[in-house]
């Protein structure tokens, strides 16, 4: 696959990128939002999955949507890109 570059604005503010909108970036994510930072949140699936009902939906006791919330709905009208993170430099 070749190198994607987000099409993510320019900030005036100093930039944040948070990897993962698990239970840690999404907590951090919204600890930062509204602040002085342009927070960059990337996940490489469009949803959160509240991993400690698994059992439920393998059970048959909830249906797997009721466990996983759409980045979109969290977050209004903010962008969202969806990408996979491969490979990082220090
Ligand atoms: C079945 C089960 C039951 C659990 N029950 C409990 C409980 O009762 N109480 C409790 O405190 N904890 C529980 N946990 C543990 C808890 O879910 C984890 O500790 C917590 O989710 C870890 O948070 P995290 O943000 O580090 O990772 P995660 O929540 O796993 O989030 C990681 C995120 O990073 C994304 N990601 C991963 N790799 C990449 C990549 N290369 N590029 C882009 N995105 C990427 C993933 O899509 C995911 O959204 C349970 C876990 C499981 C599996």
């Amino acid at each position: 696959m070749n190198n994607l570059i987000a099409n993510i604005p320019t900030p005036q503010q100093k930039r944040i990128v948070i990897i993962g909108g698990g239970f840690a970036g999404l907590k951090l994510a919204r600890k930062l939002s509204g602040g002085s930072f342009q927070i960059v949140l990337m996940d490489k699936n469009n949803f959160h999955m509240f991993q400690p009902l698994f059992y439920q939906v393998a059970t048959a006791g909830l249906e797997p949507s009721a466990i996983s919330f759409p980045f979109r709905r969290l977050f209004h009208n903010q962008k969202m890109s969806i990408s996979e993170l491969r490979s990082y430099k220090r």
